[in-house]
């Protein structure tokens, strides 16, 4: 069953390009140009699996919206909005937002969150359960089976826990993109600021040292001294 995502945004140039990203993601989309429906939705019991709420509607603004969606359901949602300084991260998330992203976007970037976040909520997992190649040449050393949460690497099947399986997760779905270690935090761990378990530095030297164990003389995750971590590219 492909996931519903529910767009609502008044500018229709943005919801068409969301659409035709997230429905390339197997997903079902539906456009709202105003916030109150996406009341009336949820109150109908209607299937909704993820919400991509922007600020500025013309009826509500999208943090009233989601106060009220959130007195009435835990439906995953990640805001648009217009402005860096419109909202901060733990303001946000406060206000029970499970992400959010900052306008100009580039519609891969937001449905990588919106696979991100259905991943985590489990409304993913019918979209993507079967095994298949990353993006990218046929030589990669990966394969990923994100239905059984399964990484190979090199033909070998890794042995990886919760967190070392998001991590990684997160890395392979941007190679070479270069995450600092609260973004790692933020997309693998499910209550960041809850978690005790929650070293990125500790789960990044156990993956290496199971992929050394493979393969001893490659570095396929590359430290970003003072930044963070990226997968490296293939050669
Ligand atoms: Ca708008």
């Amino acid at each position: 069953m492909k996931p519903c995502i529910v767009i609502v945004e008044d500018e229709p140039a943005i919801t068409d390009a969301i659409e035709f990203v997230l429905a390339a993601e197997a997903c079902r989309t539906r456009v709202l140009h105003c916030g109150l429906p996406v009341l009336d939705l949820l109150a109908a019991g209607e299937e909704v699996d993820l919400i991509v709420l922007d600020i500025g509607l013309p009826d509500i603004s999208g943090m009233d919206l989601l106060k009220r969606i959130r007195e009435r359901s835990q439906v995953p949602v990640i805001l648009l909005t217009a402005r860096a300084g419109e909202i901060d991260r733990v303001l946000g998330l406060e206000i029970g937002a499970d992400d959010y992203v900052v306008k100009p976007f580039s519609p891969r970037e937001l449905a990588a969150r919106v696979k991100a976040v259905l991943r985590r909520s489990g409304a993913g997992a019918a979209a993507s359960s079967q095994a298949a190649p990353l993006e990218g040449p046929s030589t990669s050393p990966w394969r990923l089976d994100q239905g059984k949460r399964q990484i190979s690497y090199c033909g070998v099947l890794l042995e990886l826990s919760r967190y070392e399986y998001n991590l990684l997760l997160v890395l392979l779905q941007h190679p070479g993109h270069v995450y600092t270690r609260d973004q790692l935090m933020q997309q693998a761990w499910d209550e960041p600021e809850a978690s005790m378990d929650r070293t990125v530095d500790t789960h990044i030297k156990n993956i290496r040292a199971k992929l050394k164990s493979i393969a001893p003389d490659a570095e396929p995750i590359v430290t970003h001294r003072g930044v963070g971590y990226a997968l490296a590219l293939e050669p």
